[in-house]
């Protein structure tokens, strides 16, 4: 969910897994975003998880050493 990121109306916007894809659409006017600026979004999203994850593998890795 992305708070007044849609570039047309500044509504929210929110994500939908669907089998080829996700895609972004807002809440208030139904728009969906272009394919390019929903990867982006995807991305900035998923590399919050992937600092979890390297988190993780420094934390086996001493474990290990
Ligand atoms: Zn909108």
């Amino acid at each position: 969910m992305w708070l007044k990121a849609c570039p047309r109306c500044h509504g929210d916007l929110f994500i939908e897994y669907l089998p080829d894809g996700e895609e972004i659409t807002c809440l208030q006017c139904g728009h969906h975003l272009p394919t390019a600026m929903t990867a982006k979004l995807v991305a900035r999203t998923s590399r919050r998880r992937a600092r979890r994850g390297a988190t993780a593998h420094t934390a086996s890795a001493h474990h290990v050493a």
